[in-house]
């Protein structure tokens, strides 16, 4: 359990002054300011959490406005929220709200939002570990503000909604109770568990608008073991807010332990690589026993982007075409390379997670590791110069070179050259394949 001064101790200098810069503001503009949230849940036990929330009583993008000018920090304001976000650099932001009360006119409906004491502000949250509030101010000094008994929660391992209605007026604490659980590895406590079954029974995540559940799922599948928190939300019977005919067995979860390894394998081999989104191979594989047109009724339903849905999409469509194709010994790297670069760096890694046959996952780590590094040395100005008028052409004459260097079949400039002369010249002005047959014959 947390010693603060230790604690303060240990924080990097930007946010000490942040925090020495709040209690000036807090003082100048007697608004007392409290840091809310994740922040003290973390801070007790010990973690780190750069993502601060600062609750103001009073007004709190006025306060913003104030710390930014400070700080000489970047402020995005939300007015419609009453809200506004500080940026210090890239990893740490602040969000400065004012402290207000939420009313839910009807289950599962947004909240109506009003201006709130402290105690309301803390009432209004999903779990007794997530209602505490450090005091900022110069005359609280850091003191805890513990009123829903948060810190014996946190101690006990509990996960406990603050009363009776919480889970029917927002069920996507539902997916929120879930995903702390399994990340602290808690309980969540009897009664809570059973307000949390009841409103699954109830079908309650069904009528949260769906952009909401994704956003919860999402922030599930991008925790440290996506595969248990799935496990859990199924074995309370919460999945069909995605889709009622989602029934993940054994071969789904063989397959997250697969999907696990690979992600390592990549984030290990290639850290340079551009990003990839780790939990949406994860959310392709819970689809994969799904029917395709499901799969994109699913996508649409929870708004996911035309790009996330192309991607998923894509790793349905593995089959064991592709795969027979990338076990077998012989193919070229030019053939690999054809079929595996039109896919996304997350259908590659969900395609090398669905088997444990060696060739296969050396062709597509090959693919990875050299071919997709492999540049030519001539470009579209050598055909210009060449005489060749630009057109499609140009891609089709480039990509029957590339061919022949990924093959090995040109090392050089003067080799790729020639090959190009060659193309030219073959009758017809047909382009015609590089020959491969002796690499394939090797
Ligand atoms: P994480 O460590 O995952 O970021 P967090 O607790 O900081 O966890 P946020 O989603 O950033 O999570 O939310 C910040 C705080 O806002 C929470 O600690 C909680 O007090 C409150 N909160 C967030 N979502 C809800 C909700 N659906 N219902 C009630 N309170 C919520």
């Amino acid at each position: 359990m947390y010693n603060m001064k230790e604690y303060l101790k240990k924080i990097p200098h930007a946010i000490k002054r942040l925090f020495v810069l709040v209690k000036e503001v807090s003082r100048e503009t007697k608004m007392p300011a409290y840091l809310v949230g994740g922040f003290p849940r973390d801070l007790i036990l010990g973690a780190m959490d750069w993502d601060l929330d600062i609750t103001v009583e009073g007004d709190g993008v006025k306060f913003a406005e104030v710390l930014a000018g400070k700080l000489g920090a970047a402020l995005i304001k939300h007015e419609r929220f009453r809200t506004a976000t500080v940026i210090l650099d890239h990893r740490v932001k602040v969000d400065i709200a004012t402290t207000r009360k939420e009313i839910y006119p009807f289950s599962a409906s947004l909240p109506l939002v009003s201006p709130g004491s402290l105690r309301e502000d803390l009432f209004r949250r999903d779990f007794t570990i997530n209602a505490m509030a450090f005091g900022l101010s110069e005359s609280m000094d850091w003191e805890l503000i513990d009123i829903f008994g948060g810190k014996d929660d946190l101690a006990a391992g509990k996960i406990r909604v603050l009363h009776d209605l919480s889970f029917k007026d927002d069920p996507t604490r539902i997916l929120r109770a879930v995903r702390f659980k399994q990340r602290y590895n808690f309980k969540i406590e009897p009664k809570t568990l059973c307000l949390l079954k009841e409103a699954v029974n109830s079908g309650l995540l069904e009528k949260v608008n769906p952009h909401r559940t994704r956003d919860e799922l999402i922030l599930m599948l991008k925790e440290r073991n996506p595969s248990a928190q799935l496990k859990q939300l199924s074995a309370l019977g919460a999945l069909s807010f995605i889709s009622d005919k989602l029934r993940p067995g054994k071969l789904t979860y063989d397959l997250f332990k697969s999907v696990h390894k690979e992600i390592i394998w990549f984030m290990q081999n290639f850290p340079f690589h551009r990003q990839f989104e780790a939990w949406l191979i994860y959310f392709a594989a819970l689809l994969r026993p799904l029917a395709l047109p499901e799969i994109k009724k699913v996508a649409r339903r929870l708004g996911l982007s035309k790009k996330e849905e192309q991607k998923i999409v894509s790793c349905r469509k593995i089959n064991q075409r592709l795969i027979r194709r990338l076990k077998n010994r012989h193919i070229t790297p030019a053939e690999i390379f054809g079929l595996l670069k039109p896919l996304s760096y997350e259908t590659v890694i969900l395609l090398r997670s669905v088997s444990h046959d060696n060739a296969f996952r050396k062709h597509i780590a090959d693919f990875l590791k050299i071919y997709n590094g492999v540049r030519l040395c001539i470009s579209g100005d050598d055909l210009f110069r060449l005489g060749v008028l630009p057109g499609p052409r140009y891609q089709k004459i480039l990509n029957k070179v590339l061919a022949a260097r990924l093959n090995g079949k040109v090392k050089s400039r003067q080799e790729e050259l020639a090959l190009i002369g060659r193309i030219l010249m073959h009758k017809n002005g047909e382009e015609k394949c590089p020959d491969m047959s002796a690499l394939k014959k090797r």
